[in-house]
């Protein structure tokens, strides 16, 4: 009968060997790095508590977002102040500000090879696409919202499945159960200093998106970007979605440019 210890002691030795070499491998395609600079980790504890750390509306400090309600030249009867009062389109719900350890995340995530922080960002993001869903929910349960990733911007927009908008979207659908589409066109874009023409046929981009033809029409839909600074691209993506009859009831960001002063949770 063969001594097993024998066998055993080569086994692990090459088993080290193996656990090594693919250690160096993984090391020279992605290093052994968090975005934020500390070592020995693909994502250190503090950034992991980061994207762990509950999202926050940040709607009311995005300006592109405001609509205005009421303007008063001078103070009401009811004694509201002369002003002009603004009610945001929609609700943004961000994981934080977009500067130190997120603002390196979120381009580690973007610039790619870092596909390890889609799951990450997903979770910390899930909870606030739930939220957003339970206040949009209509009567029957199995017509939630649809998840919309807003397209990458021009130039660095790619095919479907490399979009790390669309993986994120992704990625919040498995956790949370609701489904994602992708809209077809150039619908991230903002319509300044474009002709007419230009804007019909973006128009027509926008329609000719996969959203109407989905099992879910007419379903409410929920955006899915990285960074929101002022709000336009939401508020262009939300108004070009609304001219197809669909309601959208908030979006979810992983970094927001400026956080309100004081924060508000759904
Ligand atoms: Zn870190």
């Amino acid at each position: 009968m063969r001594d097993p210890t024998r066998t055993a002691a080569p086994r692990r030795r090459a088993a080290e060997l193996l656990v090594a070499i693919v250690r160096e491998t993984c090391g020279l395609l992605v290093p052994l790095e968090c975005p934020c600079g500390s070592e020995g980790r693909l994502l250190c504890e503090d950034c992991a508590g980061l994207l762990a750390s509950e999202a926050l509306r940040v709607e009311a400090v995005c300006d592109a977002l405001q609509l205005v309600q009421d303007v008063r030249v001078r103070a009401g009867e009811d004694g509201a102040p002369a002003g002009v009062d603004h009610r945001p389109l929609l609700p943004v719900m961000a994981l934080g500000e977009y500067a130190g350890p997120l603002q390196d995340l979120v381009l580690a995530w973007k610039n790619g090879g870092r596909a390890h922080l889609v799951p990450v960002l997903a979770r910390g993001l899930a909870p606030a696409a739930r939220a957003l869903a339970a206040a949009g929910e209509e009567p029957d349960p199995g017509r939630g919202p649809v998840l919309v990733p807003v397209p990458s911007r021009l130039g660095s927009r790619v095919r479907r499945g490399e979009d790390h908008t669309a993986q994120l979207a992704a990625a919040i659908s498995r956790r949370t159960g609701l489904p994602w589409e992708v809209l077809r066109g150039t619908l991230g874009e903002g319509q300044e200093g474009r002709t007419a023409r230009q804007r019909r046929r973006r128009h027509l981009a926008v329609r000719s998106g996969s959203l109407p033809r989905t099992r879910r029409e007419g379903a409410p839909v929920i955006l899915v970007d990285d960074v929101v600074t002022t709000g336009a691209t939401l508020r262009a993506s939300a108004e070009a979605i609304g001219r197809l009859g669909i309601e959208v009831v908030g979006a979810v960001v992983v970094a927001s440019a400026r956080l309100p002063a004081t924060r508000t949770f759904p």
